[in-house]
C-alpha cells in the first residue's frame, strides 16, 4: 500500500466507518493486544496477516477496529498525519 492508498483508506473509512467491525467502548491495550496476537484478522490495506489493532472512534459509527499488517500501519500513520485526521 502506498500514501495514496493509505489516504484512500482513511477517507474511506471516515466516510464508511460501518465497513469496519464494531469493537468494545472500553478496548484497552490489552484488547488491542489480543486481537492483533491471537486472532486472525486480513490486514485492510492489503489483505496478508494483520499485526497491529487500531480502534477508529467514529463520531457516527462509534469505535471500530483497524486491522494493519505492519507495513501497511505505517503507511497509514504517515498518511494520517500528512492528513490530520484522527
Ligand atoms: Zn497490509
Amino acid at each position: 500500500m502506498n500514501a495514496t492508498a493509505a489516504a484512500g483508506l482513511l477517507h474511506l473509512i471516515a466516510a464508511e466507518p460501518t465497513l469496519l467491525a464494531a469493537a468494545p467502548a472500553a478496548a484497552g491495550e490489552a484488547d488491542l493486544d489480543h486481537r492483533a496476537r491471537h486472532e486472525d484478522h486480513p490486514c485492510l490495506g492489503c489483505g496478508s496477516m494483520a499485526r497491529c489493532a487500531i480502534i477508529v472512534d467514529s463520531a457516527t459509527a462509534g469505535p471500530r477496529w483497524l486491522d494493519l499488517c505492519s507495513a501497511c500501519w505505517h503507511v497509514v500513520r504517515r498518511a494520517n498525519d500528512l492528513t490530520g485526521e484522527e
